[in-house]
């Protein structure tokens, strides 16, 4: 295989046959690249893959980055940004210190323009190991690349000094009235990362959701498993491949090529940041086919509301905003009896 000449997404997505079986091939004299599956390619330093440099000095472990796009198939500005990243990569006009894994999510699920094909993958990361459809068992070859990846003999003690990163990048069905956005998965207590949002901040992202439990996303999932620093990005609005403005992304493009190719990054202090942080006030569940929510369909993420006005109503129980500035995310009414139909967040400080 030639990888000077390789469509690594358009050839995983046409002839994922020829990515059947795990190989490896050296790019020049610096890299070694990995191919898991379709969709799923790494790139590691040959030195510090060898752990030394010619005189025996042990290097300092690089950063381990992973950036995942198209978990959900129709979200394509992501798919564009990482795809022209691997191919620049394996063209030689973009190198890299660290180890880098880049994941394309649902490939059949890009060629019919959907989230998905059969069942959301972003639900899928959990310890459920059944593969009885294509999204689960795409979730379980993702988990075991991932795996490999992060190799956990060398795990680090907690979220604080871990070298580990991993960006999971989406556009969101619905308009926000914060554009660009991330969940910082439940951390179990552990401290979250100021630096971390300075880096979200740099890539355009200045609105900032704490998750608050552990959910079967694939950020929560590394984040819980392997001590990175994990995020789900949403990078603006769905649109069709091509239909996509360059100018919207322009910031996370140049962050993610900078965190890419250089040693270290030149981050704005954090308190320059225009950061809102928001966590969680309410989880709301259907309970009902009654179910409904007061506000219209096309209400933005992160619409805030008055103290006492009604959010939803699900038969005899009336949810309301209990402060000023409590604001609505992810508002779902035609979800299945027992799941999240409406989360509501407040502004918190870090
Ligand atoms: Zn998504």
């Amino acid at each position: 295989m030639n990888l000077s000449t390789l469509q690594f997404l358009s050839q995983s997505r046409q002839t994922p046959e020829l990515f059947d079986k795990k190989m490896t091939m050296a790019l020049g004299e610096q890299t070694s690249v990995s191919i898991f599956a379709p969709g799923i390619i790494q790139f590691e330093p040959v030195l510090a893959q060898a752990g030394a440099d010619a005189k025996g000095n042990t290097l300092k472990a690089p950063k381990s980055i992973v950036l995942s796009c198209g978990i959900h198939g129709n979200e394509t500005a992501p798919i564009e940004i990482c795809d022209a990243i691997v191919q620049d990569l394996l063209a030689g006009k973009l190198s890299s210190p660290h180890r880098l894994l880049f994941i394309f999510g649902n490939l059949p699920a890009m060629d019919i323009a959907e989230r998905f094909v059969e069942e959301n993958l972003n639900r899928l990361f959990n310890t459920n190991e059944s593969e009885e459809n294509m999204e689960q068992k795409r979730a379980q070859v993702i988990k075991q690349a991932v795996a490999e990846f992060f190799d956990n003999e060398n795990k680090p003690s907690s979220h604080v000094d871990t070298d580990r990163y991993h960006y999971d990048l989406h556009t969101a069905i619905r308009e926000s009235k914060n554009e660009k956005f991330a969940v910082y998965p439940f951390l179990h207590g552990q401290a979250h990362n100021k630096d971390q949002l300075r880096f979200l901040s740099a890539c355009g992202v200045n609105t900032i959701l704490l998750s608050q439990s552990p959910t079967s996303t694939f950020s929560y999932y590394t984040s819980y498993h392997y001590y990175s620093h994990s995020f789900t990005v949403e990078l603006g609005k769905v649109r069709p491949f091509g239909e996509n403005n360059a100018d919207d992304f322009a910031a996370v493009t140049t962050s993610l090529r900078q965190l890419i190719s250089s040693e270290s990054l030149d981050l704005p202090a954090y308190q320059a940041c225009p950061l809102e942080v928001f966590e969680v006030k309410q989880v709301i569940d259907k309970s009902s086919n009654d179910f409904r929510l007061t506000f219209s369909d096309d209400t933005p993420n992160f619409m805030d509301f008055s103290e006492g006005a009604v959010l939803a109503v699900d038969g005899d129980i009336t949810y309301t905003a209990t402060q000023d500035g409590e604001a609505i995310v992810f508002p779902n009414a035609n979800v299945a009896i027992g799941q999240r139909a409406l989360l509501t967040v407040v502004p918190c400080e870090l």
